[in-house]
């Protein structure tokens, strides 16, 4: 018998930083291909697959600002690279086979779909991928926040946040070689110590609402199989 995905649907947060870019400024089509390859994977298991992609590696509001540009204007502009991000994403994933909808929170009817909570969850359910882009499309939030906001709104079950250390370190590994794993930690943990692993306010949104995070490393093959299996990796906040 094929193993079953522990979780129904899930929403997979992707760092801009991460796949698409992998640290520098643009995208990295063979990161985007190969991890589009790897969740077109966990599709055909029937598990539900929402994505939630940044948009670090072109524009991040926040830097923006601190060099004196609007705050505004430049969260604007950070949520359109997320729709870029999407779009590299929606083309990869349907050269891997899988059927995809970018929707989005700004609106941009020529490019992708407008984002309609009912809608999302009707695609899901007939096995597209959904891709939220786009952010919240309010400034001063981030695609944590967002990725939070839409699991919450299609009820997924879960969290699954890669990034590119194993999980959640008291301290950041990649400075530190004494670095320890968390296996296991509460949301109240993650915002006393000011663990920097999402935002404050998605961190609060999902304790409030009692949603899972599953945080792991995104650079390990394999790794979105295992945590949609179920298996124990990376840290689970709870
Ligand atoms: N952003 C925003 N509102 C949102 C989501 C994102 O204003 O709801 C902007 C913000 O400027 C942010 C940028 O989009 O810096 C890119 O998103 P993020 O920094 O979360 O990307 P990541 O770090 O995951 O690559």
């Amino acid at each position: 018998m094929t193993p079953q995905p522990k979780y129904e649907r899930i929403v997979l947060k992707l760092s801009g930083e991460d796949p698409p870019g992998r640290g520098s400024f643009g995208i990295d089509t063979e990161r985007v291909k190969a991890l589009a390859d790897e969740i077109a994977e966990v599709a055909k298991t029937g598990v539900q697959i929402g994505l939630v992609v940044g948009g670090g590696n072109f524009f991040r509001g926040v830097a923006a600002a601190a060099m004196d540009m609007d705050r505004v204007a430049a969260d604007h502009m950070g949520m359109l690279a997320t729709v870029i991000n999407a779009l590299a994403l929606q083309d990869a994933l349907e050269k891997a086979g899988a059927p995809t909808r970018v929707m989005t929170a700004i609106q941009m009817h020529q490019v992708a779909e407008p984002y309609i909570r009912r809608r999302a969850i009707r695609h899901m359910e007939k096995g597209r991928i959904v891709i939220f882009a786009a952010g919240t499309s309010n400034p001063y939030f981030s695609t944590d926040t967002a990725a939070t906001l839409r699991a919450l709104e299609i009820h997924a079950n879960v969290i699954a946040k890669g990034t590119r250390v194993e999980g959640v370190y008291d301290k950041d590994p990649l400075r530190h070689t004494d670095a320890i794993l968390y296996p296991k930690i509460s949301y109240h943990e993650v915002l006393t110590k000011a663990l920097k692993v999402m935002d404050a306010s998605a961190i609060a949104m999902c304790r409030d609402n009692q949603l899972p995070v599953v945080v792991f490393n995104l650079n390990v093959f394999g790794n979105i199989m295992r945590m949609s299996m179920g298996e124990p990796i990376g840290t689970l906040i709870h």
